[in-house]
């Protein structure tokens, strides 16, 4: 995938985009761009919708609450990262937030919130979620905003796995190993990664997955993580290995 090379300012558009279109930005965008960046009629800046590629755009009117943009050319052709999920146990508030920030920007393609026996939240502001995602999506020069699904029990999530995906586990139990070693047996392609809560897996989710053929389990070393590190952690190794870091 080639990364934005210009500094310039991106903003996803949920919009049809082509040459010669002219697209008139929603209230919160208007405001986002004239009065938080304090860009001006003729700036220029980058726009992508996750469909049509990433495309220079122009401010062509600037009033006081309405914005057009006027694009010109296509910049980047649409690409998508690796189909990597990312299942995690939700966290309070402001580590949630930073988890999914994190996760977009090391290149998930999907977010999975999976409820576990020891999860502290029961409840997942999807919105928030997405909000969070499209910024870092703008910050870190994807193309496209990964899908996030509704919170659903980890147990739902393994009895209705996907045939052909391999689901890496980071298991705080597991013995010590290089995650690196663990995953070399592994095909690059449809994989997934699964945090769990602050408060660790349960014995009994430990037992069903550990017995799963599609799961690898990997140790992230000799230290406890809090789970938005170890998310971290664990992609950064996840995609050296397997994702688009080669
Ligand atoms: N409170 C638990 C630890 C939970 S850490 C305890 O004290 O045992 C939150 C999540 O981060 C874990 O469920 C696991 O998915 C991951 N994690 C943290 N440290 C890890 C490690 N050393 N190896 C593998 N996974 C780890």
């Amino acid at each position: 995938m080639s990364s934005n090379p210009s500094s310039a300012q991106r903003l996803f558009l949920d919009a049809p985009l082509s040459a010669g279109v002219d697209v008139t930005l929603d209230r919160n965008q208007a405001n986002y761009l004239l009065n938080v960046l304090r860009m001006k009629a003729g700036d220029a800046l980058l726009v992508f919708n996750g469909r049509d590629g990433e495309w220079r755009a122009r401010i062509e009117a600037a009033g006081k609450r309405e914005c057009v943009l006027a694009l010109a050319q296509q910049t980047r052709a649409q690409e998508y990262g690796p189909d990597l999920e990312y299942l995690f146990a939700p966290l309070k508030h402001a580590r949630l937030d930073y988890m999914v920030q994190k996760a977009v920007e090391m290149g998930v393609r999907r977010l999975r919130p999976v409820l576990t026996r020891r999860t502290q939240v029961s409840r997942v502001n999807l919105e928030r979620m997405r909000a969070n995602a499209i910024e870092a999506a703008e910050q870190c020069g994807i193309l496209w905003i990964p899908e996030i699904l509704e919170p659903e029990p980890l147990e739902s999530a393994i009895a209705a796995w996907e045939a052909g995906r391999r689901l890496i586990v980071c298991d705080e139990a597991a013995s010590h190993a290089n995650p690196a070693e663990a995953l070399r047996g592994i095909t690059a392609g449809r994989l997934a990664l699964l945090i769990g809560p602050e408060g660790g897996f349960a014995p009994e989710e430990r037992e069903l997955f550990t017995r799963q053929p599609f799961v690898t389990v990997v140790s992230l070393g000799p230290r406890i993580l809090r789970a938005d590190t170890a998310a971290v952690a664990a992609l950064a190794v996840v995609q050296s290995c397997l994702g688009d870091w080669a």
